[in-house]
């Protein structure tokens, strides 16, 4: 009997994967039962993006698992903010320099080099990541050029056992965090139950969102420029609900 896995998810609990995962079961109309989401706890200070994909996936019946990397953070992380927490987290706009703290070396390679493993296990056709186009200046392992090698890299070393079709969905690597956030809005409209909210962004991992740190300010700018359009309104709570606009002005 053939699988009923058709898609392998890295979700990290934040919004742009949560909306890749959500966006692809509504294209390809997939049910929860056809969606493996994989997490991946490297250490990282803000695990509380852990719990969130568990929430989401709790929430919506789609079978989930978290891999345990943290044997090999200290091998990698001791340059990283994310990972070294004696470092000092960045402020400020995701784009500007002192944001490349927050590089993890190598890590989308060995996530995805799981993720790819998995989807062969479960012989799904579809291996869905959420990188968009905002990450490519900072992130070089977000980059249209690194995704189109590692689907050539899994196919060519997975050959005969991949599922017919298979593929790497990358919904959003051409486009800006702000179309992702409308995306996530329209979809909001599609499921009974809201799944923002539950989505965790911050790279602190306090109670609540800082509003300060890199991917922060790119959250709340994203989801506050297409709220104008679309008519919603952001419901996540943020320590600091202003500093955004001033970093904005600054970029
Ligand atoms: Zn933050």
């Amino acid at each position: 009997m053939m699988s009923e896995i058709k898609l392998v998810a890295v979700f990290s609990g934040g919004l742009d994967s949560a909306t890749m995962m959500f966006g692809l079961a509504q294209k390809h109309k997939l049910g929860p039962e056809n969606i493996h989401a994989i997490s991946f706890d490297y250490g990282q200070r803000h695990r509380k993006e852990l719990d969130s994909a568990a929430a989401i996936c709790g929430r919506f019946g789609i079978w989930h698992d978290i891999v345990d990397l943290t044997s090999i953070t200290s091998l990698l992380g001791t340059e990283s903010v994310l990972v070294n927490h004696n470092l000092t987290m960045p402020e400020g706009h995701y784009a500007q320099e002192n944001m490349k703290a927050t590089v993890v070396p190598n890590r989308n390679m060995i996530m995805y080099s799981i993720a790819a493993g998995i989807a062969v296990a479960d012989q799904a056709t579809m291996l869905g990541v959420g990188v968009h186009a905002g990450d490519h200046y900072i992130y070089p392992d977000c980059r249209p050029a690194f995704m189109v090698h590692l689907s050539d890299t899994i196919v060519s070393g997975n050959t005969g056992f991949l599922a017919p079709g298979f593929h790497i969905s990358t919904p959003f690597l051409y486009t800006t965090k702000e179309h992702i956030a409308r995306h996530a809005y329209e979809l909001e409209d599609w499921l009974p139950k809201e799944f923002i909210y539950l989505t965790w962004s911050c790279y602190k991992g306090g109670d609540i969102h800082c509003g300060r740190c890199g991917t922060c300010v790119e959250r709340v700018e994203a989801l506050y420029n297409a709220g104008i359009e679309t008519g919603h309104e952001d419901p996540t709570a943020y320590a600091d609900t202003e500093y955004w606009k001033t970093v904005k002005q600054d970029a």
